[in-house]
């Protein structure tokens, strides 16, 4: 019986692993998770996919009750700045594309043209990023909720038992509040938490994991040992010399700088996304929680210093970054070849990370939590649930890797020599055959398979629409066909959007409203 699970590292992986395992399995498992105090963590990471909500879910947690104690926020999608050109702006949603009459409203977009704002013509999320409104109505009701009472189609109808599919939107929160939390929620289920050094990883004579040794609590014996021991990989790098394969020659971004800046929420209002804006090295990411902004620049070294890399943050933030102290860091891009070896699986960022453009750090590491479980070595070890375990993890960092790759290549920006360089890199695997292929007819299922990697083809169309580097044509079909249904989707998604910015609160006066509440009142706020 594999039941005794050790995981190295005390960061958001570590304690979402603990937390997932022990409410999976209960006590028909041990979890020791064991972190030092000396190492921190990366301290960055507060952004989500919106499949995140599965998460919380599957723990039984309530969003009213989680999200004031880690200062959370709404996030319906992200917002690219300045990709296209200065001053240009448009969002990639968490929000599927309608089809009307057999084909995707984003190509009778491209037939018709209803305004130069694709993404305000065909998703109503874009409007009410824009006036930065909350999804969620006092009430706790979502807005989804008013299209189905109102008659119409509604956007979404998820259910859990789905699980791949997603939510209209995900979260912004505090990576070390959330560490703390989970911390909680895995300890009060019976995880033991250690807090020591692991200062020898010892194998056996068939090179798989026999122990750890800590400094202070000595030996460690276990099953299964999760590596969640960020970029240094001690366990699976380290200790089992498991090789990583890089990324860099697709993605150059290898460093960032990052600062967290405080700022008054009620001045400036809740932006319900992400911000991504391209600069002349890299991008700027802007978090809004509840009470502070997380931002930072990510870029290449190869084009810019550290020093250049701050001072331009700086200069982005203004004045309120003034006396912060800048956390430099060193992004290791790509993933382990395998994420498993023998009894040791990686689970963060040991295991792969490609740069936070499109959020998907904490989506890695939900996905290989999810997939341990349904690959958990319960009786006895099977190297075939290891393999299609590895194979999954390779497949899913893989396929973002493909979708980063497209951000640059897509960008109609090449106004210097970092940007005019992204339209020559290299391509991953058959993307430059795809990117073919989506100037005539934009992606669906079939054309961005083979991999499974939580985006859809409405995140695909988001970006080759919203970049603008790609030249793309409408299925010359639409020209055959009565266009007036989708004239009326166009109409009704304008009206839907200016109908729910009416009605919606602001997403800081959602939030000023849970917090001023005891925190027994709020999970039945009105
Ligand atoms: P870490 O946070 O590095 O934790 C490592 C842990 O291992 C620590 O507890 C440390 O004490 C412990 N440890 C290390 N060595 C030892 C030892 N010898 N003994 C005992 N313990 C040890 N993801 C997103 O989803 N959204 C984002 O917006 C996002 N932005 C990011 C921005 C940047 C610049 C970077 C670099 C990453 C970002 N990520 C993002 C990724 C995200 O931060 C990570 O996926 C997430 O924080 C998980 O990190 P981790 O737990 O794997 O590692």
């Amino acid at each position: 019986m594999q039941s005794r699970v050790v995981i190295v590292g005390g960061g958001t992986a570590g304690w979402m692993t603990a937390s997932y395992l022990r409410a999976t399995f209960g006590d028909r498992i041990s979890v020791t998770l064991v972190e030092s105090s000396g190492v921190a963590t990366i301290g960055v990471g507060e952004a989500t996919f919106s499949t995140i909500r599965h998460f919380f879910e599957y723990l039984g947690l309530d969003e009213r009750e989680w999200m004031p104690e880690c200062h959370a926020t709404y996030k319906l999608g992200i917002r690219f700045e300045n990709w296209r050109r200065p001053g240009h702006h448009f969002y990639h949603p968490f929000e599927r594309l309608r089809v009307v009459d057999g084909f995707p409203l984003s190509e009778w977009w491209l037939h018709q043209r209803p305004s130069e704002r694709f993404d305000q013509d065909v998703f109503v999320i874009a409007s009410l990023c824009d006036a930065m409104r909350s999804p969620r109505h006092q009430s706790g009701r979502l807005f989804e909720q008013d299209f189905v009472e109102n008659g119409d189609q509604p956007v979404y109808r998820t259910t859990l038992a789905e699980q791949d599919t997603q939510f209209p939107y995900a979260y912004h929160f505090d990576a070390s509040l959330l560490a703390g939390f989970l911390a909680k929620y895995a300890k009060q289920r019976g995880a033991v938490h250690v807090v020591d050094d692991v200062v020898d990883v010892v194998l056996d004579e068939r090179g798989w994991i026999s122990h750890i040794v800590t400094r202070d609590f000595g030996e460690i014996e276990g099953d299964l040992f999760v590596d969640c021991t960020g970029f240094r990989g001690l366990l699976i790098n380290q200790a089992l010399a498991e090789p990583f394969v890089s990324y860099q020659d697709t993605l150059p971004n290898d460093r960032a700088v990052a600062l967290r800046v405080p700022v008054d929420m009620a001045k400036t209002g809740i932006r319900p996304c992400t911000t991504a804006s391209a600069m002349d090295a890299g991008w700027i990411w802007t978090i809004p929680l509840y009470g502070r902004i997380g931002t930072g620049y990510v870029y290449a070294g190869d084009y810019c210093t550290p020093e250049e890399a701050e001072s331009t943050l700086r200069k982005f933030v203004g004045p309120a970054a003034d006396e912060l102290e800048a956390n430099h860091i060193r992004m290791r891009i790509g993933r382990s070849r395998r994420s498993w070896v023998h009894n040791c699986v990686a689970v963060g960022l040991s295991s792969g990370f490609v740069e936070p453009l499109e959020s998907t750090g904490i989506f890695f590491i939900q996905h290989a939590i999810e997939q341990l479980v349904k690959h958990f070595p319960a009786e006895s070890w099977d190297e075939r649930q290891r393999d299609s375990y590895n194979q999954r993890m390779a497949r899913c960092m893989d396929g973002v890797r493909e979708f980063l790759v497209l951000h640059y290549r897509g960008a109609a920006r090449a106004d210097n020599a970092y940007w005019r360089d992204a339209k020559t890199r290299t391509l991953p695997d058959g993307l430059a055959e795809r990117l073919e292929q989506w100037q005539t007819r934009l992606p669906d299922t079939e054309s961005i398979f083979p991999y499974f990697h939580g985006f859809e083809p409405y995140s695909y169309t988001s970006m080759l629409l919203g970049l603008g580097g790609i030249p793309l044509r409408p299925p010359p079909a639409l020209g055959l066909l009565d266009g007036t249904a989708a004239a009326k989707e166009f109409q009704a998604i304008g009206d839907q959007a200016r109908d729910l910015v009416n009605r919606l609160p602001s997403q800081y006066s959602y939030f000023a409203h849970l917090h001023d509440l005891p925190p027994e009142r709020r999970a039945d706020a009105s």
